[in-house]
């Protein structure tokens, strides 16, 4: 799984770091998201999912890598 962002679409709602802690974190300035881990391991990707799906900005992309 690869995990994208585009933080021009965060609006800073902080869900994604509520989520999935492992993979998202927020800039200290605006609150936006942050990628911690872009490659997370199996074990979060059903949170990585979930914080995708709940992104209020659909600032998140999810890769797939046939895994
Ligand atoms: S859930 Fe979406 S809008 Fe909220 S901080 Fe995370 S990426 Fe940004």
């Amino acid at each position: 799984m690869q995990v994208e962002v585009d933080r021009d679409k965060c609006v800073a709602s902080g869900q994604c770091v509520l989520t999935a802690p492992e993979v998202f974190d927020q800039d200290d300035d605006e609150g936006k998201v942050v990628v911690l881990d872009d490659t997370p391991a199996p074990a979060a990707h059903g949170r990585a999912r979930q914080a995708a799906a709940m992104c209020p900005g659909v600032a998140i992309s999810l890769r797939d890598e046939g895994r």
